[in-house]
C-alpha cells in the first residue's frame, strides 16, 4: 500500500512523525507537508502562484516540504506520487470535533484526497494542558489504521484520539454543539482587537465525536463529500416549484 502523509501543523510537527511511524507498518510512506503551520486554513488552495517543493530529511522518511496549504500538499503529493492509495493527515495537535470540520486544515487535506478520487483519513488529538503522549496513542492509531485502511468503502474518515484512549467507536459530528465566541481585547498601543475562540460546550449528545472523547474513546466519523440537505431539497422543490 502506498500511503501519502500530510498535515496542517507543518512538516516538523511531532504529530506527523508519530503518524509516519505508525503508518510504515502498513506500506510505503511518503510525506508532503506544509513548510510552516497552516492550522485552521480549511480547504484553501493556492492558485495565483506556483508551489515549490523541497526534499527534507525527516527521520529516514521520504519527505518534501511545500510552501502551500494542507489541501495543496494532498493534491501535489497525489499527483507527483501516482498511484498513492490513501492520504493520512495529522496527527493534528488539537482535536477537530464537530464544526471544526469546516475550518480544519487537517481534515481538508484528507478531504482533498477523497475529492481527487483517492481516500483520506484525518487524525487529531487534544493538546489542552500538555503535549500529547504519542507513545500512549500509537497502539490506538495502529488499530484505527488496521480497521480503516483495508476497507475501500470508507472514502473519508475524521478520527479524534483522546489523551488516554480506552477503546474505539464510530460517531457522527457534533455539529449542533458548536459555540464560537469573539473576545475583545486591546494591544499595547491601545488599539482594539478581537480573538475568535471556541467556547467549551456543556451538553454533549451521545454518539457524537465530542461524546466519544469525553468517554475516553477514539472517535471515527465517516464523512461524505456532498453536504446537500436532501430533506430540505425535497421540501423546497415541493413548496416552491419553479415552472420556468
Ligand atoms: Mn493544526
Amino acid at each position: 500500500m502506498r500511503i501519502l502523509l500530510a498535515n496542517d501543523d507543518g512538516i516538523y510537527s511531532p504529530g506527523l512523525l508519530a503518524l509516519a511511524h505508525a503508518a510504515r507498518r502498513f506500506g510505503e510512506v511518503r510525506i508532503f507537508a506544509p513548510d510552516v503551520e497552516q492550522s485552521s486554513m480549511g480547504h484553501a488552495i493556492t492558485h495565483s502562484r506556483p508551489l515549490t517543493v523541497k526534499r527534507t530529511p525527516l527521520d529516514g522518511f521520504q519527505a518534501w516540504r511545500v510552501n502551500g496549504t494542507p489541501a495543496d500538499c494532498a493534491a501535489l503529493g497525489l499527483n507527483v506520487w501516482e498511484g498513492a492509495d490513501v492520504v493520512l493527515s495529522g496527527i493534528n495537535l488539537g482535536a477537530n470535533l464537530g464544526n471544526a470540520a469546516w475550518h480544519s486544515g487537517t481534515l481538508a487535506a484528507a478531504r482533498q484526497a477523497a475529492l481527487l478520487g483517492s481516500r483520506g483519513i484525518a487524525l487529531s488529538t487534544p493538546t489542552r494542558g500538555s503535549e500529547p503522549d504519542f507513545a500512549t496513542l500509537e497502539p490506538y492509531v495502529v488499530r484505527v489504521l488496521e480497521t480503516v485502511l483495508p476497507d475501500g468503502t470508507l472514502r473519508l474518515v475524521n478520527v479524534n484520539l483522546p489523551r488516554e484512549p480506552t477503546g474505539l467507536c464510530w460517531t457522527r459530528l457534533s455539529i449542533r454543539h458548536y459555540d464560537g465566541r469573539v473576545v475583545p481585547g486591546e494591544d499595547p498601543m491601545g488599539r482594539k482587537h478581537y480573538w475568535l475562540t471556541v467556547h467549551p460546550i456543556e451538553e454533549v449528545e451521545e454518539g457524537t465525536d465530542r461524546w466519544a472523547l469525553r468517554h475516553g474513546l477514539v472517535s471515527l466519523s465517516p464523512l461524505r463529500l456532498d453536504p446537500t440537505d436532501v430533506d430540505g431539497l425535497e421540501a423546497a422543490a415541493r413548496q416552491h416549484p419553479f415552472s420556468d
